[in-house]
């Protein structure tokens, strides 16, 4: 029951004008905490891996263990493979069960996106309901392989976004906006909120079509997070929240409890600081209810 996409899952956030949060993590303590987030708060949820945690434990350990807690989880969750590069990789995933899959061709000319994205696009509403993101302009910051230095973003045409959308057939956009990746040097990032917006009219201002995905959430200001909902943003992915959490988590248990050997307890101890955050989220993104 609990098992959908995320096109489906992002349209009705839409229309309700709230957002899901997408919570990429790396270890398996912090896939439970995240779905024990969701329970907790009746929220859908997006679990998302980049290909190296993925390629880690390997696609289908992740996808048995994805659908272990999801199916037996009260509420929607998904699981989305995050910014991969390579077309054969995604396609190993979707077959391995992923319920929507993220291919960022962004660094590629416009013509080379479009051709990558149509062809996973193609590959997976070929084989079941896989729901396919792609990304136009570049996020700036690290994100697992790949690194975009602030100066080399370039945010994304509206124009060629409706182009993009309609020559790929891809499910949800994540257009760049002049978010980031990992943590923002200033308090106040310069996010091209009118930018979303544009884009949002373009593509569903008469009936939502494509959801649209806010990448670098982490460190967003809480009022740019209500503003970039209110402007369409209906998926919100956090990463590097999740990774500081769980490292300085472990660090100051381990610090605070120095003759103890016991995995359990720093897992526990993860795992509850990981689900504090989760929720935090949540509540900013207003999906606790919606599930
Ligand atoms: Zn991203």
């Amino acid at each position: 029951m609990s098992i959908v996409t995320a096109r489906e899952m992002l349209i009705e956030a839409t229309k309700g004008k709230y957002a899901v949060g997408a919570f990429n993590i790396t270890s398996l303590v912090q896939l439970e905490a995240v779905v024990d987030a969701a329970v907790e708060t009746k929220s859908p949820v997006i679990i998302q891996t980049s290909v190296k945690p993925s390629q880690f434990y390997k696609p289908a350990v992740m996808v048995a263990i994805y659908r272990s807690l999801a199916e037996s989880a009260p509420v929607p969750v998904c699981l989305h493979l995050d910014h991969c590069t390579d077309v054969a990789y995604c396609k190993t995933c979707a077959d391995a069960g992923y319920t929507n899959i993220m291919i960022d061709a962004s660094k590629q000319s416009f013509e080379e996106n479009i051709r990558q994205t149509k062809e996973i696009v193609d590959h997976c509403h070929g084989h079941g309901d896989i729901s396919v993101e792609g990304e136009l302009g570049t996020v700036s910051g690290v994100e697992d392989q790949i690194k975009v230095t602030e100066d080399e973003a370039q945010l994304a045409n509206p124009e060629q976004s409706v182009e993009f959308v309609e020559r790929t057939g891809l499910d949800l956009f994540a257009p760049a906006i002049g978010t980031a990746h990992g943590v923002y040097k200033t308090k106040e990032p310069k996010v091209h909120f009118e930018r979303l917006e544009k884009v949002y009219q373009l593509l569903n201002g008469e009936r939502v079509r494509v959801p649209l995905v806010v990448h670098g959430g982490t460190g967003l200001p809480p009022e740019y997070v209500e503003r970039l909902i209110a402007m369409g943003g209906s998926k919100f992915n956090v990463s590097t929240e999740l990774k500081y959490t769980l490292i300085d988590t472990t660090r100051e248990y381990i610090q605070a409890h120095r003759e103890e050997y016991d995995p359990g307890k720093v897992d526990a101890a993860v795992r509850d600081a990981t689900r504090k955050v989760v929720i935090h989220w949540m509540e900013m993104l207003k999906s606790p209810g919606k599930a």
